[in-house]
């Protein structure tokens, strides 16, 4: 189902799918957006404080009735604030913005230069104190894992990067499988610009699916995590029907050829701060 979910390496439970609401207005484009996405199972969501829409996620959750346990929250600290301290303040911002105890789910959004390491004991305590159930990272390289684990007392839980059939991400993929670090997509369906591409209309076809569906059922045959964004509720249903099928060895193959190591966004390692 909809609601499944992958192990993390200190055993908390996250759901393999969820919404991703980067780009979608605060208010009523996101309110809507996450009511409709609960209605329609799903149970996780993520956002971030550079989204600017983290109250509103929070209200959305909170109005759904459903019980603050049965759906996992995802922010990130942005890269502005990072730091031990800044990190401190910026989670407290974030979580009252959610309206929430704890966060399920917090992130490094950019590795950057050399504050990671610092922004990461602030996960750590928080982490400790329980106001976060699993901390992790996104847009980190091999080298910014290994670097932070010189001095790190957690292993990050999951590494959320751009990951889609253009970009597979090969070395931190199996680096992060190794460490036992969940992989999630960014980015899952390249931001739309993927889904009209031969190969995908000819696999649509096949197994009596949409492109789109195909994609995301990539991304869980692959065992990564996958978040992908939309606020329309047909496209919301479309994205979420991908429990009913899997695709085959060989096609899982055929998709990963088609990488070309092609980013929407920024290259983690020119993105510095
Ligand atoms: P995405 O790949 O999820 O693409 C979303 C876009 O694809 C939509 O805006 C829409 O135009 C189109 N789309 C969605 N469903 C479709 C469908 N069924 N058929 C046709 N077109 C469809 O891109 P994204 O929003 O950038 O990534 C997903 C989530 O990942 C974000 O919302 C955000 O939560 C997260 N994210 C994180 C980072 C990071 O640095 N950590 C960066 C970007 C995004």
């Amino acid at each position: 189902s909809i609601r499944d979910t992958t192990i993390l390496n200190n055993g908390v439970h996250m759901p393999w799918f969820g919404l991703g609401v980067y780009k979608a207005k605060a208010g009523k484009e996101v309110e809507n957006a996450v009511h409709h996405a609960i209605e329609l199972g799903y149970r996780s969501i993520d956002t971030a404080a550079l989204y600017e829409n983290e109250a509103s996620v929070g209200q959305a959750v909170r109005s759904s009735g459903l019980k603050r346990e049965e759906i996992f929250l995802t922010t990130k600290v942005w890269n502005t604030d990072q730091g031990f301290e800044n990190t401190l303040r910026a989670f407290e911002t974030s979580r009252k913005k959610l309206n929430v105890d704890y966060v399920d789910l917090y992130l490094i959004h950019w590795p950057g230069r050399d504050k990671f390491k610092d922004t990461w004991r602030a996960l750590e305590k928080l982490y400790r104190e329980k106001y976060i159930r699993a901390i992790g990272v996104s847009n980190f390289d091999v080298h910014h894992l290994q670097t932070l684990a010189e001095d790190a007392e957690f292993t990050p839980a999951v590494n959320q990067v751009e990951y889609h059939p253009r970009l597979t991400q090969k070395a931190v993929h199996q680096y992060c499988k190794e460490q036992k670090i969940q992989l999630e997509a960014w980015g899952p369906l390249m931001r739309g610009r993927i889904l009209d591409h031969p190969l995908l209309v000819e696999l649509a076809a096949k197994y009596g699916k949409t492109p789109a569906q195909i994609v995301l059922r990539w991304d869980l045959d692959t065992e990564v995590v996958t978040i992908p964004k939309s606020v329309h509720r047909d496209r919301l249903e479309e994205n979420a029907n991908v429990f009913d099928f899997t695709l085959s060895q060989a096609d899982i193959e055929r998709i990963r050829d088609l990488n070309q190591d092609e980013r929407t966004g920024f290259d983690p390692n020119e993105f510095l701060f």
